[in-house]
């Protein structure tokens, strides 16, 4: 890293540049009294958990007077999470299998088990002219967001990965990870100066910067919240309730086809390979105040479908006994990814299809059929 950008982003660490937002307030989980919805969404929000279950959101809501935004959503199902060669899937295969609808084998970033790329919800909407986005809490080439956008053998080809970004037309998108991008060591091409090229604003992250966006046609926008991973919670981030709120703003005016964008919530299973549930749940309440932020949109909007989701459980997490609210005794019974169903909730048109039990890459033909893309 030069020294001088570096500097930078020990000052953002250390100043808390990035917090300086006050945390705001949660929004109210009682929706207003009249909301229409129109017959089929225009824009789909995807929202994942990573490695969040159902111990987990509980243990959000035990740690609050208030509901969490998630207690909003009526429609509930449960997706099965296991991959095409493992019952304990990994956020690549998961990822892929709601991104594309096929089941693949762990570490799979955007291809089926013959390593034949598959074409994303993402590069549909593309396709079909809406606008489309990536909000994330961990690099942006990390597994989830990856495989959306980019076809892989294995989740660890980072710089792979980033290059990928240049074969989309991605309109917006928020995470760590610059380094894949301008300090390359699998070759020397320089992806910020290739993105800028090809009509991107590219910049590190701030509120202010995100706050004057402008929605021309020609305009898209890559934020990068760090150089590698950015920080959990506890250490200052806050970026994603905001930046959540302001891609829907954005990608609302930027097309009127509508648009598609993904947010996760990634440090809620690092937590649970860390074992450190007070880790899990600042990055819980966190990603749940960003529900909050996109029900809000949906609200208003009308013909927006909102979707969260896990791809995985993780840590084997459990409320155990002599547990009082806020009081919490937490448990884990791994380090790893646990093969339990993961919860489903949707708000918003088309929203009953998300009903029952079902495959993980249900997801995707939910979703395509909700658009009315078959
Ligand atoms: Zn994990």
């Amino acid at each position: 890293m030069p020294a001088k950008r570096f500097f930078f982003f020990i000052l953002l660490i250390t100043t808390n540049t990035w917090s300086c937002k006050p945390k705001e307030v949660v929004v109210s989980p009682t929706p207003p009294a009249t909301v229409t919805f129109a017959a089929q969404p225009k824009n789909i929000v995807l929202m994942i958990g990573d490695g969040m279950g159902l111990s987990q959101i509980s243990a959000g809501i035990y740690s609050r007077d208030t509901k969490l935004n998630m207690e909003r959503f009526s429609v509930i199902g449960l997706q099965k999470t296991y991959s095409a060669n493992n019952l304990i899937t990994d956020s690549a295969a998961s990822a892929t299998a709601m991104a594309c609808g096929k089941k693949t084998y762990n570490s799979a970033i955007g291809l089926d088990t013959d390593t034949i790329p598959c074409k994303t919800i993402l590069e549909e909407a593309e396709e079909r002219g809406l606008a489309t986005g990536l909000v994330v809490t961990s690099t942006i080439n990390h597994a989830t967001p990856a495989a959306f956008i980019a076809h892989q053998k294995l989740r660890i080809m980072y710089e792979e990965i980033a290059t990928d970004f240049l074969k989309t037309d991605i309109d917006f998108f928020v995470g760590g990870g610059r380094k894949y991008f301008d300090e390359r060591e699998y070759d020397k091409r320089n992806l910020v100066k290739e993105l800028r090229n090809k009509g991107y604003h590219i910049s590190d992250y701030s509120p202010k910067n995100l706050s004057s966006l402008t929605s021309k046609k020609e305009n898209k926008f890559g934020f990068f919240t760090s150089e590698n991973k950015p920080p959990p919670f506890s250490q200052g981030r806050r970026y994603l309730p905001y930046a959540s709120q302001t891609a829907v703003q954005f990608l609302e005016q930027k097309s009127d086809k509508g648009f598609f964008l993904m947010i996760e919530g990634s440090q809620i299973d690092w937590a649970g390979h860390a074992n450190q549930g007070y880790f899990m749940l600042d990055e819980l309440l966190d990603f749940d105040d960003a529900v909050g932020k996109v029900l809000q949109f949906a609200d208003k909007n009308g013909e927006t479908l909102v979707i969260v989701t896990a791809d995985h459980e993780c840590g084997g997490f459990a409320i155990n006994p002599k547990s009082k609210r806020k009081r919490l005794r937490f448990a884990f019974t791994t380090n790893n990814h646990t093969g339990t169903m993961v919860p489903v909730f949707a708000y918003g048109p088309k929203a009953e299809l998300f009903r029952g039990i079902y495959e993980n890459t249900e997801i995707y033909f939910k979703m395509m059929e909700a658009f009315g893309f078959q």
